[in-house]
């Protein structure tokens, strides 16, 4: 079985309702490598990166980015996602937080916590970005990310997430999202409603199924056809240029303070891939005298 991560796009009964089903597993499993997440952590992770993989699924203009970032007060700090047509990437200010399981499940709303917010800024590539919050009702993530559409896109969707991660491992992770267009009528709202509950077991699911297959699985009987399948990955964009603008812009001040403070230049980490980059005093003064 081929099991890239893919986002794949669907309409159910003739575009009354447009879809995303989502496996994200290897994008889940990067990320808990990357931060040595631990298991509920991973899990607050992986959900925030395939809900920002939906995000930034819908986006049209070329080099457009959505930042999706939850902070509910939780031992486990803040998320912040970024992401953009085929890539995201993201960290949380504490991987480490472990807390007891919940009806054998991880805890991933106690985790996050739930007294707090969860914005989304696109970046379209215009001169403002579009900025949209909406206060957590849970800190499970999936249906703070619904009451998101629902408030913020006026958009009422049904939201899933699922992973199955352990303190060393992601075995698999994948979401749906489904929103009715205009006109859709109730009995088929009725209808995804009452098959709702099986969504969750999405995770469980992708272990043995392709998106596709389980598309065709859940949904039948009511025209499902795929429209499209995009690679998904986590990806960093970041690179020695960029770091570079980042010592720049701290300005000229701060560049001299470091440069009389730091014996051996400074080195910048990635904090989404925890690449290291070093710069020498040298390399300092360089940026310094470009920049006066
Ligand atoms: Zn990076």
């Amino acid at each position: 079985m081929d099991n890239a991560d893919t986002v794949l796009h669907f309409t159910l009964s003739d575009g009354a309702v447009r879809g995303l089903m989502i496996r994200s597993t290897q994008t889940a499993r990067e990320a808990q490598r990357l931060h040595q997440a631990s298991a509920v952590a991973a899990a607050a992770l992986g959900r925030a990166l395939t809900g920002t993989a939906m995000l930034a699924a819908t986006l049209k203009e070329p080099g457009a980015s959505v930042t999706l970032t939850v902070d509910g007060g939780g031992p486990l700090g803040r998320i912040i996602c970024v992401g953009d047509g085929l890539s995201v990437r993201g960290l949380v200010t504490d991987p480490t937080v472990r807390l007891p399981l919940r009806d054998g499940k991880l805890d991933v709303g106690r985790a996050v916590g739930a007294q707090g917010r969860l914005s989304v800024v696109k970046d379209l590539r215009l001169k403002s970005p579009y900025i949209g919050q909406v206060q957590l009702v849970s800190g499970e993530i999936a249906a703070d990310l619904a009451h998101y559409y629902v408030q913020s896109e006026q958009s009422p969707s049904l939201v899933s997430l699922g992973i199955a991660a352990s303190d060393e491992d992601v075995t698999s992770s994948g979401g749906v999202l489904l929103q009715p267009m205009p006109g859709c009528p109730d009995e088929l709202i009725d209808q995804l409603e009452l098959r709702s509950p099986i969504f969750g077991e999405i995770a469980n699911e992708l272990k043995h199924e392709t998106p596709e297959t389980l598309v065709n699985l859940w949904f039948q009987g009511l025209t499902p056809v795929v429209l499209s399948q995009v690679p998904l990955a986590y990806r960093c964009h970041c690179s020695r240029p960029r770091m570079r603008s980042a010592l720049r812009a701290l300005g000229a001040e701060e560049l001299k303070r470091m440069i009389a403070d730091e014996v051996n230049g400074a080195e910048l980490v990635c904090h989404f891939c925890n690449r290291k980059y070093a710069f020498t005093t040298q390399d300092l003064q360089k940026i310094l005298d470009r920049a006066q």
